[in-house]
């Protein structure tokens, strides 16, 4: 299967849009062999790359991305930084192991980025104080009543918070109810990804802007890119949705497309009219509701839709059309900043399965894949590159177990009954999500 460069396209409404400019990358010198190839900076490839790195001093090590770094989903993100994972439902006893598990999972990765954040004094807005999960409407109150339960029988650190608590903290009197969990954390997607990228260790050489075009297998396994051929003993696919571009995963892997919108900073009188944190996000219990911020620069950030639009980002005249559905739940948790701008609106695409499970292992002899996360990928990314790295070196651990312990994913048929299939499971994402969007 070959692409095309253009097969790869990007815009200028991300995360990354608000950092400085950066220098030009360098491009591929010609035709190249090394010990290890990695696909896609983001942040399962960048963890990847770091630690194939350390374990291999003697190796080079190339990872490529077809975009600029931060323009991929670990740079369009939400910054949420989960470290307990929320199962819709009741708890089940039944599914203790599991939940413990992904939650180890989880937590691996955030101690990654802490640990790697600091050491490399990364400058990402990180805050590892953990977030709040939020409800305004029935169902989410129910379900928030679920996640406490779980919360309980698991023995996981968190403070549930009533209607006034949660608007003491936030300004807002939309949540009913809400709970802090302090294991996870919030940063600045884009920031962060663009400081793991600049730090890689010396052996580890990223090139971006340098989609791979067509993989060829084999000994070595050879890679056709625009800027040059490469040859590689191992090949790692952090390519997360586009696996599907490269002969992988098409049909148990495919792009969701999500959007939000930042407003301007707030001023110190806007800012005086929220709570008492001056640095928060709340995740919505309800599948369909909204995830907010406020950030550590002083922008409400909030993003609420998600649909099937063929794995690519929205066209501005789609984002314009969603920032209404932005700017009404702006205004419905904050009445008292409706004069306050959107500064701009970004979308992203995220990889789901069909049964929300991720994929680790080995696709084929020497190539090795980790990723689709269905909207918990910073951390969990970040575990499974980490893990990925050591897996194809031949190590073994409990987190390897733990990643290659992910349910197998279910078939998702081609289209057009994919997109039928994809509207009516987006659909059911938003039913009774009243308040909560
Ligand atoms: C709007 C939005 C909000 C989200 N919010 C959250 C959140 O708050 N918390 C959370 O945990 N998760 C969230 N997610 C999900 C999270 O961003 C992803 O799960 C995570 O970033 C996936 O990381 P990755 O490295 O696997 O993939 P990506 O970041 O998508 O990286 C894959 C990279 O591979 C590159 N690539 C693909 N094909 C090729 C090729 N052929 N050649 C070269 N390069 C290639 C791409 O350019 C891309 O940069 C959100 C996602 C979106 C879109």
């Amino acid at each position: 299967m070959t692409q095309a460069i253009n097969d790869f396209p990007t815009d200028q409404h991300g995360w990354a849009e608000l950092l400085p400019a950066r220098d030009k990358p360098a491009p591929l010198a010609g035709n190249v062999r090394v010990q290890w190839v990695v696909v896609g900076a983001g942040l399962t490839g960048l963890a990847c790359a770091r630690r194939l790195g350390e374990l291999h001093p003697e190796h080079e090590i190339l990872i490529l991305d077809a975009r600029l770094v931060g323009q991929g989903a670990s740079g369009r993100n939400s910054g949420f930084t989960v470290g307990v994972s929320h199962f819709p439902g009741a708890f089940n006893a039944k599914n203790k192991a599991n939940y413990a598990r992904v939650n180890r999972i989880n937590q691996t990765g955030v101690a990654l980025l802490d640990q790697q954040i600091k050491a490399q004094a990364i400058d990402c807005q990180w805050d590892n104080r953990g977030f709040h999960h939020g409800a305004a409407d029935s169902q989410s109150i129910n379900e928030s009543a679920h996640f406490l339960g779980y919360l309980d029988a698991m023995e996981i650190n968190h403070i549930a918070l009533d209607q006034d608590a949660m608007q003491q903290r936030f300004g807002t009197a939309l949540y009913k109810t809400g709970v802090h969990v302090k294991a996870g954390g919030l940063v600045q997607p884009a920031a962060l990804v663009r400081g793991l990228a600049d730090s890689l260790p010396r052996n580890v050489k990223l090139i971006e802007q340098c989609p791979v075009l067509k993989i060829t297998h084999g000994k070595p396994i050879t890679l056709a890119t625009a800027q040059g051929e490469i040859a590689t003993d191992k090949l790692i696919l952090a390519t997360n949705f586009e696996a599907g571009k490269l002969g992988f995963l098409s049909r148990r892997l495919i792009g969701s497309t999500l959007s939000g919108s930042f407003t301007r900073r707030l001023t110190a009188t806007e800012l005086s009219s929220l709570g008492e944190h001056k640095e928060w996000g709340i995740i919505s219990l309800h599948s369909g509701g909204a995830t907010i911020r406020l950030t550590a620069d002083g922008r409400i950030c909030l993003r609420n839709t998600a649909e099937y639009f063929g794995g690519a980002l929205l066209t501005p005249e789609k984002l314009q059309q969603r920032q209404i559905i932005h700017r009404a739940s702006f205004e419905k948790r904050f009445p008292q900043l409706t004069h306050v701008p959107f500064e701009f609106s970004w979308s992203g695409v995220e990889g789901i399965s069909r049964n929300g499970t991720n994929f680790f292992g080995e696709q084929s002899k020497n190539i090795f894949l980790a990723g689709g996360y269905n909207g918990s990928g910073v951390s969990r990314g970040s575990a499974f590159g980490y893990a990925l790295a050591e897996y194809a070196s031949g190590g073994q651990s409990e987190l390897i177990n733990d990643c290659l312990a992910s349910a197998p994913a279910l078939w998702i048929p081609p289209r057009p009954i994919l997109d039928i299939g994809a509207a009516l499971t987006v659909g059911m994402r938003f039913r009774g999500v009243g308040l909560d969007r």
